[in-house]
């Protein structure tokens, strides 16, 4: 039999800057495949936007790899069965692939595959897609390793894989999965080739004015990168971005780089405590919210009476994409004016992302919940959010037509209008505000407040803090916590994003 390894394609879509590409073939001929898993394709989190961004982001691959000689190998199926059906055929003698900081599911595949090769006595080699690391970590020193880490040599292609004679296998039709039937019209297209054009767009025409739009939920759409789905799906590393946004020295391209570096911050977070994607940071606020799906389907539908914030969900539903601010405010509503579980709006916000990356959005769900203790809550005010950042209420007008004909000074709040329930506003079918905005944000505020004068409250958020707290900012220490921190305090600082590099 022959000796082969295996590189395990998963979240790095691409053939450029992959060391565990790179490292594969280093010994000996390989089998590039991807694995398309039911299982994980099955949970709430997953959507038929994201299956289809990964789907061109495959053919882009395929096609790449087709190129220097050996194209992908799709298979459909559970890991271990799959590679168990190879090292019946082959010698296998390694499988490669990049260190995955994915969701539970994800987690618990990998530590069985990790027993399954050792049971086999094959290698499996891991290397780092961002700069999140595993095992021990010192946190007091993160900073400094991401930094070496991304300032790296970016890695070549591989000018040739030797062919290896195997059913290169089939990409499974959309019927496969069990997706529910959505449009997602306005969303960006996978692969390798298409975010490179996106990258090259944004470095050259829209770095300029991405400090000055990323707020506004219109101007974002083009000022922002929309790197995140590529990045997420592994289309294009952070390497590359860091590499590109390095050459140009000046403050939009720093602030770029800083919100790189919390990609990671955030995605360490999940690798040093998997269970977060589930369980709150902080354990005095386990189940406190209680389920409405009710209330869980009007806000996921846009139809809750707040135009601004309706806009927002709608326009994501659209498009599979939207800026922080707004993805901010929206988890804000849920979550302590709709008093639902983080864990329920989550799971719907990540299925809409195209570029959910469990990491990043998990942790972002329980610092807009007030659930990890160590962060500056913030309840989002969505008719103020509307009022500054779409003053006029275009952005509300092209998203919620049954109101464009309001007048401006009405369309934040329309209820305030004299005639609100004349037949003239009550024909347009727009539902009246589902919560009292006021009254739910103060007893939201009430109630985390009373859970932090609980015996014990500030023990526990120091821990949280030691583990998982950013060490650059000194928020915690002078302004928050009762509790003397004494390792150079830092906390996060969620809204200032821009660290010095
Ligand atoms: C509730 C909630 C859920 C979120 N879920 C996700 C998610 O699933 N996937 C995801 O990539 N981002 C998530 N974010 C973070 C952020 O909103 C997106 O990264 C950003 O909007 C992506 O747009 P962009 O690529 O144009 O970002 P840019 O502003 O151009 O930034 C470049 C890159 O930096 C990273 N980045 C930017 N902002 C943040 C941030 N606040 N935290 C961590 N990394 C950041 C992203 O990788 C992004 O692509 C979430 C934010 C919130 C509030």
């Amino acid at each position: 039999m022959k000796d082969i390894n295996i590189l395990w394609f998963k979240r790095d879509l691409r053939v450029k800057d992959n060391e565990a590409l790179v490292e594969s073939l280093k010994d000996r001929d390989i089998l590039p495949i991807y694995i398309v898993e039911k299982e994980l394709w099955k949970q709430k989190t997953y959507s038929d936007r994201q299956w289809q961004f990964c789907k061109e982001s495959l053919i882009d691959l395929r096609n790449s790899l087709e190129k220097i000689g050996q194209p992908l190998i799709i298979r459909t199926g559970k890991v271990i069965e799959i590679f168990d059906e190879i090292s019946n055929k082959f010698n296998l003698k390694g499988i490669y692939s990049h260190q995955e900081t994915g969701d539970y599911f994800t987690y618990k595949r990998d530590k069985e595959v990790r027993k399954w090769a050792s049971m086999k006595k094959i290698i499996w080699k891991e290397y780092l897609q961002f700069s999140v690391f595993r095992g021990n970590l010192d946190r007091n020193n993160w900073s400094k390793k991401w930094k070496k880490n991304m300032e790296k040599k970016l890695l070549l292609e591989p000018s040739n894989i030797n062919p290896i004679e195997i059913d290169t296998g089939a990409i499974p039709p959309d019927n496969f999965f069990c997706f529910k039937d959505e449009l997602c019209e306005g969303r960006l297209k996978g692969g390798r080739e298409n975010g490179l054009k996106r990258m090259d767009y944004f470095f050259s025409k829209k770095l300029n004015s991405y400090s000055k739009d990323i707020s506004s939920p219109e101007k974002s759409f083009d000022s922002c990168s929309r790197l995140s789905p590529y990045l997420s799906w592994g289309c294009i590393s952070l390497k590359e971005i860091f590499y590109k946004a390095s050459l140009i020295k000046e403050t939009n391209s720093k602030m770029l780089k800083s919100r790189l570096t919390w990609h990671c911050h955030f995605i360490q977070k999940l690798e040093s405590e998997p269970e977060l994607e589930f369980k709150e940071f902080h354990p005095y606020f386990q189940k406190i919210r209680k389920k409405d799906n009710d209330f869980l389907k009007l806000w996921s539908e846009g139809k809750t009476g707040f135009p601004f914030l309706d806009a927002c969900m709608r326009s994501l539903n659209f498009n599979g994409w939207l800026n922080f601010r707004m993805r901010a405010m929206l988890m804000s509503f849920a979550s302590y004016n709709l008093w639902i579980p983080w864990q329920d709006s989550g799971s719907v916000l990540a299925s809409k992302f195209i570029d959910y990356e469990p990491g990043i959005h998990w942790n972002q769900c329980q610092m807009q919940s007030g659930t990890t203790s160590i962060n500056t809550n913030r309840i989002y005010n969505p008719i103020k959010q509307g009022k500054d950042h779409d003053p006029k209420g275009n952005f509300i007008r092209k998203w919620v037509p049954e109101i464009k004909h309001y007048p401006d000074n009405f369309i934040h709040e329309p209820w305030l209008m004299e005639n609100f329930n004349s037949t003239e506003y009550s024909n347009s079918k727009y539902a009246k505000p589902i919560i009292d905005l006021s009254k739910t944000t103060k007893i939201a505020r009430k109630k985390i407040q009373e859970i932090t004068q609980i015996d014990g409250y500030w023990d526990i958020s120091k821990e949280v803090y030691l583990k998982h707290g950013s060490r650059r900012t000194s928020l915690i220490k002078k302004k928050n916590h009762p509790k003397k921190i004494n390792i150079k305090p830092k906390g996060d600082l969620q809204y200032e994003l821009n660290l010095e590099l």
